[in-house]
C-alpha cells in the first residue's frame, strides 16, 4: 500500500491510500464508511499518471469524503476501528480475552465490549450466540409493546432469530416474523422500525403506497429510521463478527 497526497478543495490534504490489484485494468476509486482508496493495475504505472487520474476527481472525492464523514458521525463513530462493535446503536472497542467461561462485559464509560471466550478461534461464534440472545431478549420485549400500542394488528405466527448478516428481517407467507441476530447492534427506535415494518407485512405482503401509510401510522419517524437502518448496515460489514 502506498499513498499519494490530494489538495482538496476545502483546503484538506489528503492522503489517497493506494492499492495495487493484479486484475484492475485501469485506475479506479472506491469509498465506503471506512475510508477511500485508489486502486491502480498492479504493473507499473507513472506517479504523474495516477496524480492526474486523482486531478480529474477531485470533486467526486470531496463529494464522498464529505458524505462518508456524515455517516460517520451520525453512526458516531468518527474514526472506525478494526475492532469496532455495535450494540444498540453505540461503538464499542471490542476486547476478546481467553476464560474458562463465556461471559461479557460492557462498559459504556471506556466504550468497551469486554468478551471472555473458551475458544480464541471460535470467539465470533460465541458473540453471535450473544447477540443471538440479547436480540431475541429486545424483539421479544418490543413487539409486546408495539403490539398494546396499536391494536387491531393481525395476529403472527412465531418469530424466529435467524444467523443472517445480509437481511435484516422478513416476513413468511406462513405469518411467521424473522429477525437477523444481528438486530441487538440497531439503536432502539431502528429496532423498532424494523419490527414495526414485518408487522406491517401482516395487513400487506407487498411496498405498496398503503403499506407505508400503515407503517407511518405506527412509526410517523419511519423515513429517519429508514434512512438509519441504511448507515448500520453499511457498518456491519466492518464488525468483527461478519
Ligand atoms: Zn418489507
Amino acid at each position: 500500500m502506498s499513498f499519494l497526497p490530494i489538495h482538496l478543495s476545502d483546503g484538506r490534504v489528503l492522503n489517497m491510500k493506494i492499492r495495487k490489484s493484479k486484475r484492475a485494468g485501469r485506475f479506479w476509486l472506491k469509498a465506503d464508511i471506512s475510508g477511500i482508496y485508489m486502486v491502480a493495475p498492479a504493473d507499473n504505472y507513472g506517479i504523474n499518471q495516477a496524480t492526474r487520474f486523482l486531478e480529474d476527481k477531485k470533486a467526486w472525492i470531496l463529494k464522498a469524503v464529505q458524505y462518508y464523514e456524515k455517516v460517520r458521525a451520525e453512526c458516531g463513530i468518527d474514526n472506525l476501528r478494526s475492532n469496532a462493535i455495535s450494540f444498540l446503536g453505540k461503538i464499542y472497542n471490542l476486547q476478546v480475552v481467553k476464560d474458562t467461561r463465556f461471559s461479557i462485559t460492557i462498559s459504556t464509560s471506556l466504550c468497551k465490549i469486554t468478551v471472555h471466550v473458551t475458544d480464541l478461534r471460535d470467539y465470533k461464534n460465541e458473540i453471535k450466540q450473544w447477540y443471538h440472545t440479547e436480540t431475541r431478549r429486545i424483539v421479544t420485549e418490543r413487539l409486546e409493546f408495539i403490539i398494546r400500542m396499536n391494536p387491531g394488528l393481525p395476529a403472527y405466527n412465531k418469530v424466529f432469530i435467524k444467523d443472517h448478516t445480509a437481511r435484516w428481517a422478513s416476513c413468511s407467507e406462513k405469518r411467521n416474523l424473522n429477525f437477523s441476530l444481528l438486530l441487538a447492534m440497531l439503536p432502539i427506535q431502528v429496532i423498532d422500525y424494523v419490527i414495526i415494518h414485518e408487522l406491517a407485512h401482516l395487513v400487506q405482503l407487498n411496498h405498496s403506497k398503503r403499506f407505508w401509510d400503515i407503517v407511518k401510522k405506527m412509526d410517523p419517524e419511519f423515513q429517519t429510521h429508514r434512512k438509519l437502518l441504511h448507515k448500520y448496515s453499511m457498518l456491519i460489514k466492518y464488525t468483527r463478527i461478519s
